[in-house]
């Protein structure tokens, strides 16, 4: 085996990047590990691995039940515990997953022995498509979950900038116009919703031109597990995104497509290093090549 592939497939190596709203570390193989943190955010996606820096993190959103998703949020709950993090961390469930998750997180507690009186279940926060949720600690930060066809209950997200800002007919006026107009009563402001990031989660590539407000955030994550010409049916069987996928939303959102960045994860475990950068260069439209990464 080559170095490259040790480096792609070692899902306790972090990957790490910095896109516009957040440095971004984390690690994205289909059926290995995916998991994405945000320290700027105090925000994760997914927790198939979890390595330290994820336990300082109080918000988590989990994409679906899949175990390379999943697996570890019990992980990142007791770490936080053992490293003496006395704020509960918020983990948002897609609403239809909550009950299973809850029956897993019990069992498994019973299975290491926690006594059954002395349980308590982690703080989890159903969440369904179209709500917008503010994150219960950083309140100027708002969850806007949607759902993506996969091959079990998925949904992506869009993680919103919520901020107050002066409305139009009052620019230009001075800092004692605007406290005066305050005084008499006046709403001087607009509430903006500036989306951030969004991510895809594991998704068929059709989710993407579903959800074409994802194409306006800052930052777009979406996976992008199979890469081969040949392999376009098996990616619609398994319910996973094809590279020819992303390039026909790509083309067809053309100038709408207002991300600075668009990261593609969660690639197959047989692809290399080579395989994927080579691929990516000869397919991704020359418009949108310097705005497209491959997590790895
Ligand atoms: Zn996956
Ligand atoms: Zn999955």
């Amino acid at each position: 085996m080559t170095t490259e592939n040790r480096y792609i497939h070692n899902a306790l190596k972090q990957v790490h990047h910095k896109v516009a709203c957040s440095a971004l570390q984390g690690f994205s193989i289909s059926g290995l590990a995916t998991y994405f943190l945000f320290p700027e955010m105090d925000f994760c996606v997914d927790m198939g691995e979890c390595p330290l820096n994820a336990t300082p993190l109080d918000h988590v959103f989990l994409t679906h039940a899949h175990g390379d998703h999943a697996r570890c949020i019990m992980r990142h709950n007791s770490l936080r515990k053992m490293m003496g993090v006395e704020r509960d961390s918020v983990y948002y469930l897609p609403e239809s997953i909550c009950e299973g998750a809850k029956a897993w997180i019990k069992a498994e507690a019973l299975f290491e022995g926690v006594n059954e009186s002395k349980f308590r279940y982690p703080e989890i926060e159903p969440v369904k498509a179209g709500e917008r949720i503010p994150l219960r600690y950083r309140k100027d930060l708002v969850l806007e979950p949607f759902s993506v066809k996969h091959s079990v209950p998925a949904m992506g997200a869009t993680v919103l900038l919520h901020k107050k800002k002066l409305k139009d007919e009052f620019l230009g006026k001075s800092a004692s116009e605007i406290i005066e107009l305050r005084k008499n009563g006046v709403e001087v402001t607009r509430e903006v919703y500036e989306p951030q990031l969004s991510f895809m989660g594991d998704c068929l590539g059709e989710s993407l031109l579903e959800n074409p407000d994802v194409f306006k955030s800052k930052v777009l994550i979406t996976e992008c597990t199979f890469l081969d010409n040949d392999e376009e049916q098996m990616a619609h069987k398994k319910g996973h995104t094809h590279l020819n996928s992303i390039v026909k939303a790509l083309n067809e959102m053309g100038d709408d497509v207002k991300c600075e960045q668009i990261i593609l994860s969660h690639f197959s475990m047989k692809y290399s290093e080579k395989h994927i950068q080579e691929t990516l260069k000869k397919n991704i439209p020359e418009k949108f090549r310097d705005r497209v990464v491959a997590f790895i």
